[in-house]
């Protein structure tokens, strides 16, 4: 469920958010200087943004490239006394809305999701050179900074600026600190030959995750428990094999529902082998780059420096709160333990130290669900139709935000499956699109993620420039006999990247590297988290339903049993996530050569009761977050104490009331990156945000 701001632009902890070029196809180079080109009026220029060969990937990223190289050559060249906000730090800041940074967006987003292998790598090679190109024009670009410092020193004492600006210009300059800036010249050399390497490692690790394929061959027997149109529906070798892929709805119902033993034993391995061997000397390389990165930079260890500008501030602060809630949720997640293994399926046994195997916890999970609780996460998916459900999801949100959502027939910018809402305010004026693309396949980023393609922000004369956005989930296809039906988990994601992606929509703000999700990033899992909770209201649950079949809600008692089932893993789940977080915080502690494997291992007996990780399973090489979150996985958690302290507020005043989805939108979500979180946080909740509704609401 990650949030995708780029981190190549990732200077001032804000980014070239980018766009692209609507009239520059292919052969059109009539690129107007410092001028947004890539606007989206229409579903056509939507379509139009995406390139559809290799040539205009390069030609896209070498024109971008050169324009921007003249915008910072005129911003630099202007001489201290003529410096103003708008000519400087202006200037710098609508890169995030310029070609270069849209193109950068557009490329990264078909080196996701492109079905076209050629697309794909020509996307990657592009992605190098303009991660190089900000690394050396912007990031670490001596002169850029100096010309920003002549500002700092000079002009902007005698300008009248807003807090905004202010705080865009102080964020600005700690970043280029954190970026080396200050350093002498060799040093800085030496930082950035760094941050080019791990640019690319990370892209790396990225990839391997996205093109492992793996696959396990089993006979129609081998798949008992598993519904007849589910076998239907995978392919089959030459011999009449069934193969089973490691896409997650394949493998989530693969290992709650399968009975046998060893077919879910064979998909967890391949599961947590995913991007093994491959992966780990990639991670390796990573770790011990960002150490040295981290030393050169003046601090202890990389959770050190990635830690500095966040809510949180420091490692320790960050251990601490884990530790804290670790030791709270503990006795839950053994209670949970305790009364899964009291009642196991037939066929499922225990190690001999009393632990279970990790392909039964999901098994023996679904199966007590079942038999103790009556229910069953398949029949229930049966009340969750894609179509309808999307509509059910856009119609609350139509509510409570005061928007209007409108579905767009296009014929697909990369794959046929591709959807296009465009989304408009109370009056009727365009906001932005949203893109969806939400079924697996082969080659396609495997998790679910969101991504800001074009930012929300103001033009010039103060008019609306429609952002655009992208979901990218990977949800159970249509069957011969069914549609697609979604699991509540799967409903779970789709509220939260759309929550991801509303931040993104209506955090417009006029500075362009503040918009929407453009937060820190131990925040920006707030928006998305909060809109999670609206699908565990009896309502809210009740108006998304609509069978597939009779179009019945769910019934009342069913959806009493589901309320009641809420915190039945809490514990479980709480433990996990604070297991990864400790993972990231330790893979980049102090020190460049780590153990990843007993890391994880260590880490894995110490937090997950009764469950032993495998020796042959290596979930790490997977572990996507590694990258882009590095050592901030910690901010899912943190970041939902917040979302359900605002939930609790809003849910006070009805979910769906437009009031409170006014205020929620002037305080907090319009608010984007502009201010401390903390600051939109006490504005909204008129108070110091607290602990009390995240722990009561996991039962903990
Ligand atoms: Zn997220």
């Amino acid at each position: 469920m990650k949030h995708f701001g780029y981190n190549f632009f990732a200077i001032l902890g804000v980014v070239l958010v980018a766009g692209i070029i609507l009239c520059c196809r292919t052969t059109c180079n009539n690129f107007k200087e410092n001028e947004h080109m890539y606007k989206v009026n229409s579903p056509a220029d939507v379509i139009a943004l995406f390139p559809q060969s290799v040539k205009e990937i390069e030609h896209i990223t070498d024109t971008s490239i050169q324009e921007t190289k003249k915008t910072l050559e005129n911003l630099i060249a202007i001489k201290p006394q003529d410096r103003t906000f708008a000519n400087t730090f202006g200037v710098l800041d609508r890169i995030s809305l310029s070609n270069l940074s849209i193109a950068a967006n557009v490329i990264h987003v078909l080196e996701m999701v492109s079905p076209d292998k050629a697309l794909r790598d020509a996307a990657k090679q592009a992605i190098v050179k303009l991660q190089d190109f900000e690394i050396d024009y912007i990031s670490s670009n001596r002169s850029l900074y100096k010309a920003l410092e002549a500002y700092v020193d000079g002009n902007a004492k005698k300008e009248s600026l807003t807090d905004t600006q202010w705080f865009y210009i102080n964020e600005t300059m700690d970043d280029f600190k954190r970026h080396g800036l200050n350093l002498s010249d060799a040093r800085l050399n030496g930082v950035k030959q760094l941050q080019k390497d791990l640019a690319v490692l990370a892209l790396n690790f990225d990839t391997n995750i996205a093109q492992d394929n793996s696959t396990i061959t089993v006979s129609k027997n081998d798949l008992q428990g598993l519904e007849e149109d589910f076998i239907a529906a995978l392919k089959k070798n030459e011999n009449g094999d069934y193969i089973v892929g490691v896409d997650y709805p394949t493998y989530t119902n693969v290992m709650q529902n399968c009975s046998v033993e060893q077919t879910r034993k064979r998909l967890y391995m391949a599961f947590n082998n995913r991007a093994y061997p491959i992966n780990e000397s990639v991670l390796k390389d990573l770790i011990a780059k960002r150490d040295q990165l981290a030393k050169k930079l003046g601090f202890n260890s990389y959770a050190d420096l990635d830690l500095s500008d966040q809510m949180v501030k420091t490692p320790k602060n960050a251990e601490n709160f884990i530790r804290t809630l670790a030791e709270k949720s503990a006795p839950k997640a053994k209670l949970e333990f305790k009364q899964l293994v009291s009642d196991l399926p037939q066929g499922v046994t225990l190690t001999k130290d009393g632990k279970m195997k990790p392909w039964d916890s999901s098994y023996v999970s679904n199966y007590y669900k079942k038999k103790h609780f009556n229910i069953d996460e398949n029949l229930i998916s049966h009340y969750f139709p894609m179509e309808k459900t999307v509509q059910g999801l856009l119609d609350i949100y139509q509510k409570f935000f005061s928007l209007t959502f409108k579905e767009e027939t296009i014929s697909g910018p990369w794959h046929e499956d591709v959807k296009l809402i465009a989304v408009y305010d109370a009056k009727n004026v365009l906001l932005g699109y949203l893109l969806l693309d939400l079924y697996p396949r082969d080659n396609k980023y495997s998790h679910a993620c969101h991504s800001t393609i074009i930012p929300a922000t103001f033009g010039p004369g103060g008019e609306i420039i429609p952002a655009l956005s992208l979901v990218i989930a990977n949800f159970p296809k249509s069957t011969a006999s069914k549609p697609s039906l979604l699991k509540r988990s799967d409903v779970t994601t789709f509220f939260h990247e759309f929550g991801h992606a509303l931040h993104a929509l209506l955090g417009r703000t006029e500075i362009v590297s503040f918009a929407g999700t453009h937060v820190k990033r131990d925040f920006v899992e707030m928006p998305s988290q909060m809109l999670e909770e609206w699908i565990m209201q009896a309502d809210i649950l009740k108006q998304l339903s609509s069978h597939y079949q009779t179009g019945e809600q769910l019934p009342d008692p069913l959806i009493k049993r589901i309320l009641e089932l809420k915190n039945f893993d809490s514990g479980y789940y709480v433990q996990r996530q604070l297991m990864m977080s400790l993972l990231a915080l330790q893979y980049y502690a102090d020190g460049g050569q780590k153990d990843v494997y007993k890391i994880y291992q260590d880490l894995a007996k110490l937090m997950m009761f009764g469950v032993d990780p495998q020796p042959d399973a290596h979930y790490y090489a997977s572990f996507g977050h590694l990258t882009g979150y590095a050592a901030k996985y910690y901010g899912y958690m943190w970041s939902k104490v917040f979302a359900l302290d605002l939930f609790d507020e809003i849910k006070k005043h009805g979910l769906l009331n437009p009031e409170t989805g006014k205020k929620y939108v002037h305080d907090v979500l319009g608010k984007g990156g502009s201010a401390e979180p903390m600051d939109l946080l006490k504005s909204f909740l008129g108070r110091e945000p607290n602990q009390k509704a995240f722990l009561r609401d996991l039962g903990l």
